[in-house]
């Protein structure tokens, strides 16, 4: 068990908590502020408990000076005096006298936001490459560190391992709720479904392979599914093919034939394109210059009823090309039944996140992580580097 910022004595330290304030920013202004909203309660707690709090997170990469201008973390700071209702200092460096004298003029329950960590990367990539000089220095610059930022946690970058080895450390609020959710995972109840879809069967063969054994179910959808007919010897037309990894498929569906459930039908159509002229097919009938871009009502149908039972359900990746709206349909299908189900329902690893959120079902699941990458190194049964790095209750 690691220790929490819930296991420190706060007051009137110096707390370093790395958020991961990485929001898309267009013009200037936030797009989608859910990240900053979902860092507060942490932010707040520190407050509370009187300590002075400072902030580092990453923002886009920075590889070019103009990169620094695009991906200057000034916007959030703004956007976290208005959430906070108190005005958070920014320092627009990364180091420094100004950066060293703003946090000594800091009171209990201020809040400071460093400049994006990965302007550190310009020269030398001294954030991403856990720089030892520099995860020490920010460490100087602080008491107790608070690891809250799950999205890099599979990262070990100066600004969370770094860090983290030279001070006390805790995780916060938003890390030490994903981490209790996804280890419903590590020992699920059964009847376990998992629901793949999706792009490319690369991404994914890690989390086939880890969670295969334990899985009753694996329901594989959306654009991986080709690669998985196509290796039943179906054509799949111009559907998405993930050529090097037929072979994968192939093993792994005669290993585990039971397990694996493919679709029946599909929706197909000529182009890539929301409103070009579509149609349902059984998966035997494809043409050769038609792509699958959507399940059939027959495999929702199927995937329904194996779901029905399930006690736990993973799911990562839409079952179709949800962003044209004439090809959601199975993907959303699904979420109204894992939504209408009693089951433990975790979403993770990328798109299924952001496709839940757009169709409506995201606060109807028990929980939908934010890791993308970290989640799914997390499912594939790897050590995430910016956890293991924090510090163990005794
Ligand atoms: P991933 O990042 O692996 O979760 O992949 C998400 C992407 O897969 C989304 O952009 C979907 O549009 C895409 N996708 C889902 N189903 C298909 C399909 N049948 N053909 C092509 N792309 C698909």
């Amino acid at each position: 068990m690691k220790k929490t910022i819930k296991d420190f004595d706060l007051n009137n330290k110096k707390v370093l908590i790395r958020c991961d304030f990485n929001v898309p920013i267009k013009d200037g202004k936030i797009v989608d502020n859910n990240r900053i909203v979902t860092s507060i309660p942490t932010i707040e707690y520190a407050m509370n408990h009187g300590a002075k709090v400072i902030l580092f997170s990453h923002l886009g990469r920075v590889k070019s000076e103009e990169d620094k201008l695009k991906n200057t973390l000034e916007p959030v700071a703004l956007e976290l005096t208005k959430l906070l209702g108190k005005t958070v200092t920014f320092v627009k460096e990364t180091r420094g006298a100004s950066l060293e004298s703003a946090i000594s003029a800091m009171k209990q329950g201020d809040v400071l936001l460093v400049q994006n960590t990965r302007y550190e990367d310009l020269e030398g990539k001294k954030e991403s490459g856990n720089d030892e000089v520099l995860g020490k220095y920010w460490a100087s610059l602080g008491d107790i560190f608070i690891n809250d930022a799950f999205g890099t946690a599979h990262r070990s970058h100066a600004s969370n391992v770094g860090i983290a080895k030279h001070l006390p450390s805790g995780i916060g609020f938003l890390i030490e709720k994903e981490l209790k959710e996804l280890s419903i995972l590590d020992n699920p109840e059964h009847p376990f479904v998992v629901i793949l879809g999706g792009s490319k069967v690369e991404d994914k063969i890690n989390v086939i392979k880890n969670l295969v054994n334990k899985a009753d179910k694996i329901l594989i959808g959306g654009g991986m599914s080709y690669t998985f007919l196509k290796a039943k010897g179906i054509n799949i037309g111009t559907s998405i093919l993930d050529e090097a990894n037929v072979d994968f498929a192939k093993e792994i569906m005669n290993q585990y034939s039971d397990k694996i459930v493919l679709p029946t039908d599909v929706k197909v159509t000529t182009e890539f394109l929301n409103d070009a002229p579509s149609r349902i097919t059984n998966v035997e009938n494809i043409f050769d210059n038609e792509m699958g871009l959507d399940l059939g009502e027959e495999t929702i149908n199927v995937f329904s009823k194996i779901l029905e039972s399930a006690k736990v359900v993973f799911w990562n990746g839409p079952l179709g090309v949800y962003e044209f709206s004439n090809f959601t349909h199975g993907t959303k299908k699904i979420l109204e039944k894992v939504a209408s189900i009693d089951a433990k329902v975790i979403l993770g690893g990328g798109d299924i996140v952001a496709a839940s959120k757009e169709l409506g079902y995201k606060d109807k699941v028990t929980h939908a992580s934010t890791g993308g990458g970290a989640t799914l190194e997390y499912i594939e049964g790897k050590k995430l580097p910016g956890i293991t790095a924090i510090d163990d209750i005794n």
